[in-house]
């Protein structure tokens, strides 16, 4: 099978990156957060020939989802949203008055996203992380070696943690325990800046960093914790054994 096609759409007053995830095989797509230029999204579809066969949302957060009911009522792809974040979803209007602006509510939900769940486009399956901390219903798509984090985990940052829904240990705890589990070769498509990889990230992202033999695995960096992670506690990720541990504990 080939690899999907990922087609990255840099839009609106937030420079807010929508994703097109393409079977390019079957012609079959996804968007993932359609925010402000709807009409955007809609002329690359039809200029790929891509058929839209859902809408995934990884945050509920205006400049994430204000192109919904426009994507929606043009092409009736059904809605994925984690239930956690239906408040911040149905209160869309009024995150909009915070900055000025007007929108509509948003078409409600299709399909409730939890951690765990395979979701896919044609051929190419996507598992659901539930990635919460920036908001309490985030979630990133991981397949294929793609990671769709949202505004969980930038080049270099981290999301804000002070709006509704937010809170810093919770989001350093899905980095770390979620996204820094993935393979480091991993591509990372944010919410919001230029793509990056997981082990760039854990090596040089000063808000979320991990050292091997510090705070993290020598073989697959995941975090480990509490130290001493001595000869008899392997990683709670790969199984590695760490050589150097304090052999009595
Ligand atoms: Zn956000
Ligand atoms: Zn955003
Ligand atoms: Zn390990």
């Amino acid at each position: 099978m080939e690899a999907p096609r990922v087609v990255a759409l840099t839009n609106g007053a937030f420079a807010e990156n929508c994703y097109l995830v393409a079977d390019p095989e079957r012609g079959d797509a996804i968007i993932i957060d359609p925010g402000e230029e709807a009409e955007l999204f809609l002329a690359r579809l039809r200029h790929e020939g891509w058929t839209l066969r859902a809408v995934w949302l990884t945050h509920a957060h205006l400049d994430h989802v204000a192109g919904v009911a426009a994507v929606k009522a043009a092409t009736g792809a059904p809605v994925y949203l984690h239930p956690a974040d239906r408040p911040l979803y149905d209160s869309v209007p009024a995150q909009a008055q915070l900055f000025g602006l007007r929108a509509e509510p948003p078409p409600p939900p299709d399909r409730d996203l939890a951690d765990g769940q395979s979701v896919s486009v044609g051929g190419c399956g996507f598992a659901v992380l539930h990635t919460p901390g920036h908001t309490a219903g985030g979630v990133t798509f991981a397949g294929h070696g793609l990671a769709f984090v949202g505004d969980a985990l930038f080049a270099g940052s981290i999301g804000r943690t002070d709006l509704v829904g937010g809170d810093t240990d919770t989001l350093l705890a899905s980095i770390r325990e979620k996204l820094y589990a993935l393979p480091n070769e991993t591509v990372v498509y944010s919410g919001h800046g230029p793509e990056t990889t997981i082990g760039a990230e854990k090596q040089s992202n000063p808000f979320a960093r991990l050292v091997p033999g510090i705070n993290a695995c020598l073989k697959c960096g995941a975090e480990v914790r509490p130290k001493p992670w001595g000869c008899k506690n392997p990683c709670a990720n790969c199984g590695f054994v760490y050589p150097l541990g304090d052999c009595s504990d």
